[in-house]
């Protein structure tokens, strides 16, 4: 008889449970079938909300970035409801 000492035959899925899954694991995975795809939507959730809160964090730069942009110019005297404030300026 062949024995695998660290092979994981029985799915190790615990949930809402105190006691494994303990269905037939899918080759080379700790998880069954219906698990390993709770487990791998569960991983792309968490990565989704990471991209998430990084957009988030660049908006926010963007909006902090150009708050202090109108601020500097509101202190050098532009009117930013002024509509020509943004004409070419030639030099
Ligand atoms: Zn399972």
């Amino acid at each position: 008889m062949k024995l695998s000492s660290t092979a994981i035959t029985k799915c190790t899925y615990l949930g809402d449970s105190t006691t494994a899954c303990g269905h037939p694991t899918l080759p080379g995975k700790s998880y069954c079938a219906e698990h390993y795809a709770v487990v791998y939507q569960a991983g792309t959730a968490r990565a989704r909300r990471k991209k998430d809160i990084r957009v988030a964090n660049t908006v926010w730069n963007i909006q902090d970035a150009f708050n202090e942009a109108v601020a500097e110019l509101e202190a050098e005297g532009y009117d930013i409801n002024d509509e020509r404030w943004d004409a070419v300026v030639e030099d």
